[in-house]
């Protein structure tokens, strides 16, 4: 990486030409911003709970105050006790007074006498011991009698016996509950002197965001980071303030950075990580104060591109702008440094041992974070890989945790066995588990499990992945969907030893369109074709090689290659979309997909949604539940209503 810069290449070479790995750039970070000052505040003792102690907390007074009896009885003075038993019972002559939780005692028990006693009332003068009233008999009205012995300081606590006066009760560092309020309001204390949550100020950047609750303008998407980083930050013991997104616009983000750090002890921003034309922040930063930029290339995936900043002592730090890449980075980088100022120990999140059920590839020189989703296998733990990408949101919504690929490997192998962090305290284990082709119909049938408390998990690893996944034994059903091109038939050719066809739902193929494109209204699906490809101008959109589509499409094209052939997404959906908006006219999809998104229909064959059922599982209670839910009237009528009929 010693290339000369060009003028022309200049911004490429530039581009993370000097790339820290994880620990560097984590240690340089916290060498600029520690050791410092406490962020320390006085709070009222109601109002301290979950904050961490600035200051030890020291006694100035003794708990209890004075010595106090413990039960309830008579003060006496031990030595006229001394011989008492049941033989020879000891009388007591009663003073005149009742010493009650409260009373300051006037008389003193003179030797012969003793004095009524409640449990936490103050010893009179003269006392050294008491006897419970169990112990004792009245004898006559003004006396009473002991047949026990009492030993000086029975049934006494002394005055600082529990906390003594300049006592340090409490340590710098201690976490305050409902215990450590409860030893301060006995010594009396109203105030603590806590470390104040640092304040973190939140800003997203990019022309293209949109705020939740707004609608949704063409080629713009929801700001996601927002709302995961301010989350993250509260977490995390910090105060965050989100400013808002903030257009690519140097004037402007600059003036909100200024103001948002002139009232915080940390910035992270996300997005325009880049050193790209369009990205200013790290311009911004470098004019924010000293030290400036710590680390801008992060030896980490995802998470390249990310930038660490310390302005005159406050952590400034730019995410990178895809939710899955921000939000590692900021557990893994900022995450230690905002818990380190606001006072807490370092996350102690829970460690499971796996094993993985296939190879991941990994790039080299880059410390590699993948989400996995967690399923019982015959020997322990099997962790599936389930991003889709760095632009993926919904991987963190199935994951369970995730699994690191050191910096030096370029995979981890298939059977490797690794440790996985849990995103939660506990595994929980799926009850049943679907590993296949996904398909929204799925969602439907399980529904009455996910009411009566079953977790159900489904990784959509495609209909051969799921296959593998069910002859392996790692999952109860893989939802299938194949053609057998010989015999024309659906699934079943599939099918080997072990397991067994469950019949799931049809879902109509078909062409689809913007309603009312004169091209394709009332046209057959044969017909439909011929007029797109008579039409130079018409844009079509493909499906993946693999996919049941793409063989339906081939067929009704034949030699053909219109324009538009090479576009070739994987889903339903983005067919769907990119007709929608018109980036294309015409393509193939299932009809619910069609009818969601508004747009014109013509059927054309039905694809068999089918499951493979590993026989050695079927009597499992949620393998049991979900072939009843299949089978139920009620997932019959929802998959009906939403585009498929049941087999
Ligand atoms: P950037 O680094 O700004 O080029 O962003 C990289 C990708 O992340 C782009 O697809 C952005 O649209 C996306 N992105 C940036 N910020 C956000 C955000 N706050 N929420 C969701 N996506 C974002
Ligand atoms: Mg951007």
């Amino acid at each position: 990486m010693t290339n000369a810069p060009s003028p022309k290449n200049n911004a490429d070479q530039d581009q993370f030409l000097t790339i820290l790995s994880r620990e560097d750039a984590l240690e340089r970070f916290e060498a600029a911003l520690f050791p410092r000052a406490t962020l320390a505040e006085e709070r009222p003792l109601a109002d301290a709970l979950g904050y961490p102690l600035a200051q030890d907390v020291v006694a100035d007074i003794d708990v209890p105050p004075f010595d106090r009896s413990n039960v309830d009885g008579f003060a006496v003075r031990s030595a006229d006790v001394a011989s008492a038993s049941e033989a020879t019972p000891v009388r007591l002559v009663l003073n005149d007074e009742i010493i009650a939780c409260g009373t300051v005692p006037t008389r003193p028990v003179l030797s012969g006498t003793a004095t009524s006693i409640a449990t936490g009332g103050p010893l009179p003068r003269g006392t050294d011991a008491i006897v419970m009233v169990e112990h004792t008999q009245p004898a006559g009205r003004r006396a009473i009698e002991i047949r026990r012995a009492a030993s000086p300081g029975q049934f006494v606590s002394y005055a600082g016996s529990d906390i003594a006066r300049g006592e340090a009760v409490l340590r710098t560092g201690t976490l305050i509950g409902s215990r450590e309020i409860g030893m301060c309001a006995a010594c009396g204390i109203a105030k603590v002197s806590v470390v104040r949550r640092p304040r973190v100020a939140v800003i997203s950047t990019g022309d293209e965001l949109v705020q939740p609750g707004q609608p949704l303008r063409p080629a713009a998407i929801y700001d996601t980071n927002g709302a995961i980083v301010s989350a993250a930050v509260s977490e995390n013991g910090g105060e965050a303030t989100f400013v808002g997104a903030i257009a690519d616009d140097e004037t402007q983000l600059e003036a909100a950075m200024r103001q948002a750090l002139a009232t915080s002890d940390m910035l992270v921003l996300s997005g325009g990580t880049s050193k790209g034309a369009g990205d200013v922040s790290h311009r911004i930063i470098a004019r924010l104060g000293k030290p400036g930029i710590i680390a801008h290339g992060v030896a980490l995936k995802p998470g390249k591109p990310l930038c660490l900043a310390v302005c005159d002592g406050k952590a400034v730090v730019i995410l990178p702008g895809f939710p899955t890449s921000a939000m590692f980075t900021f557990h893994d980088m900022i995450v230690p440094v905002l818990r380190r100022m606001a006072g807490l120990p370092p996350r102690s999140d829970a460690k499971v041992m796996v094993k993985i059920p296939v190879r991941i590839a990994s790039e080299l020189g880059r410390t590699e974070f993948v989400m996995v989703s967690l399923v019982e296998g015959a020997g322990g733990l099997i962790a599936y890989p389930s991003g889709k990408g760095s632009g993926a949101i919904t991987s963190f919504a199935q994951a369970d945790g995730f699994l690191k690929i050191d910096a030096l490997a370029d995979q981890m192998p298939a059977g490797a066995q690794t440790e996985v962090t849990l995103f939660t305290p506990h595994v929980r284990v799926p009850d049943l588990v679907i590993v296949g082709s996904h398909c929204t119909g799925l969602d439907l049938v399980t529904a009455p499990l996910a009411r009566a408390g079953m977790v159900v998990r489904s990784i959509a690893v495609g209909s051969l992945g799921g296959l593998a996944a069910a002859k392996r034994g790692e999952c109860d059903l893989a939802p299938i969907h194949l053609l057998d091109e010989k015999s024309e038939t659906y699934n079943t050719p599939f099918l080997d030893g072990g397991l067994e066809l469950v019949p799931g739902w049809r879902r109509m193929q078909g062409i689809v369109f913007r309603s009312g494109d004169k091209r394709f209204e009332g046209l057959s699906a044969e017909a439909a074709v011929r007029s797109a490809l008579a039409d130079p101008a018409c844009i079509m959109v493909n499906r993946n090689q693999g996919a049941g589509t793409r063989i339906l499409i081939d067929r009704l094209l034949g030699q053909a290659r219109p324009d538009g052939y090479w576009n070739q997404p994987r889903s339903h959906n983005a067919v769907a979309a990119a007709i929608a908006q018109a980036r294309a006219d015409w393509g193939m999809t299932i009809a619910p997909v069609a009818h969601a998104a508004g747009l014109g229909f013509i059927p054309l064959a039905e694809e068999h949604y089918d499951f493979a059922l590993v026989t050695a599982r079927k009597q499992r209670p949620a393998v049991q539940a979900f072939l009843d839910a299949l089978n139920s009237d009620e997932s019959r009528a929802a998959l009906e209503r939403a585009g498929f009929s049941k087999a």
